[in-house]
């Protein structure tokens, strides 16, 4: 099987076919660094990082670029707010970024284009677009003329009406139509700005990765990612710039997008209470159980986090550091293929992949010598490695973590004899036996005439 891919542009799967199968490109929109990054930040990167490892499986080289934003509104107000300066807001931001995306395991992107180290480019942009018609300076501002790129809308496929409302226009005189998007913009003396031909002044956030991704990876690439809610306006603008610009009649041939996120059912938003960064989670929870948890559900699909998914997701990690820690840390060199290619191949199926490695950990469970066992957890590790799962040393994880002395079989043997005791009413043993798998880390709760258990 090859790899197929959901592109929003087209609204199907199709098969991957990269420009030049020597080098694949891909960019993915970056941060805005003006606040730690909450959980909904981190699913792209998580969901990303998981394409960057399997497309570097298929193809020899590939180029991931994801951007920082460091110049934007909300860091001028953030700096205010909190009376520093912009550099130190961003330095501090992006280096928290940095520290927070390695914990979940991601990769770091190849190029990190920062916006404030590329307004040359993106003047150069701007003055193209100028000059091929495409954008009109007025009062200090330059703005892109939407009716003027016949393709506009057909990657979010809104309606003229639903462009207008979505793009929040704001009351602004100078422009020719409300649907028309800043490229530049004058800034005040507190504000930054950089020197341009319309006067002192700073980008639109769109023109920025339509300038980067160009910079790094040419006027047309492979596969352009994000959340979903950057689909409109941000990725239709980026994209009306770049092919209006360059000539050309795509930016990208693949657009993926991520889904939502919520939390328990809601909206995440600090007003409901419900809001927490990836630091948050990582004072109680480790990145990687973080990051199975994301990786549970389809990319595309909304993700609705509960405490739930975190406890399943340190469950199996348990289990599955306890299969390498009883082969004394099986290594991923020795096996040959991944169980999870398929799955990730067909349009990075992350479900069924951890289906494939719950099938590979139980073969080793079921392994009747040590030399089967072993093969199946190389397998494991190998497969799981894809992922960028199993990447800590499985002795220490499983000293973290009590549970794994114990097979699920085993648990379910406990609670059996439990029930054993209760029906017999010899209730000390039935508690003797609850307090035992307590101390091996294990709560069991009696719930509608059934017992379940968790980790604790
Ligand atoms: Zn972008």
């Amino acid at each position: 099987m090859s790899l197929v891919l959901y592109n929003s542009l087209t609204r199907q799967k199709e098969p991957f076919q990269a420009f030049n199968p020597e080098q694949v490109g891909m960019y993915v929109c970056g941060p805005t660094v003006y606040d730690r990054a909450h959980l909904g930040n981190a699913r792209p990167v998580v969901v990303f990082d998981v394409l960057y490892r399997l497309l570097r499986q298929l193809y020899p080289k590939v180029t991931y670029v994801r951007n920082i934003t460091d110049v934007d509104d909300k860091i001028n107000a953030a700096s205010l707010a909190r009376n520093i300066p912009i550099h130190q807001l961003t330095a501090e931001t992006t280096a928290a970024y940095h520290h927070d995306m390695a914990s979940l395991g991601a990769l770091p992107p190849d190029h990190e284009p920062r916006a404030t180290a590329h307004i040359p480019q993106m003047i150069a942009m701007i003055l193209t677009l100028i000059e091929k018609g495409y954008a009109y300076a007025v009062e200090g501002h330059v703005l892109f003329q939407v009716e003027k790129y016949q393709d506009y809308s057909d990657l979010s496929r809104r309606n003229q009406d639903e462009l207008l409302a979505g793009a929040r226009v704001e009351i602004a005189p100078y422009k020719k139509n409300p649907e028309d998007f800043v490229l530049w913009k004058p800034s005040t003396e507190e504000q930054p700005g950089w020197e341009s031909p319309w006067g002192r002044g700073r980008p639109g956030w769109h023109i920025e990765c339509s300038a980067m991704s160009a910079e790094y990876l040419g006027e047309t690439f492979d596969i352009h990612g994000g959340g979903i809610d950057l689909i409109f306006p941000h990725h239709e603008n980026e994209k009306a710039q770049s092919c209006c610009a360059h000539g050309t009649k795509m930016m990208a041939r693949y657009w993926l997008h991520n889904g939502h996120l919520t939390v328990s059912g809601s909206k995440m938003s600090k007003s409901l209470g419900n809001f927490f960064t990836v630091h948050d989670l990582l004072q109680n929870h480790k990145g990687e159980t973080i990051r199975l948890a994301l990786l549970m559900t389809h990319y595309r699909q909304p993700l609705d986090w509960r405490p739930e998914v975190l406890s399943q997701a340190k469950q199996t990690l348990d289990r599955w550091y306890g299969i390498l820690n009883d082969l004394d840390g099986a290594s991923s060199e020795i096996s040959e293929g991944y169980a999870v290619l398929e799955a990730l191949q067909d349009d990075l199926n992350t479900p069924q992949a951890i289906v494939e490695l719950h099938a590979l950990a139980n073969q080793a469970y079921k392994a009747e010598s040590i030399s089967e066992k072993m093969k199946f957890a190389q397998q494991l590790k190998r497969s799981a490695d894809l992922l960028g799962l199993l990447q800590e040393n499985p002795q220490e994880w499983s000293q973290q973590s009590p549970t794994v002395s114990l097979t699920e079989q085993e648990i379910d043997s406990f609670i059996q004899q439990r029930q054993q005791a209760r029906q017999d009413r010899d209730f000390s043993r039935a508690d003797e036996i609850r307090q035992e798998l307590l101390e091996k880390g294990i709560q069991l709760e009696d719930k509608a005439g059934q017992t379940f258990w968790r980790s604790v």
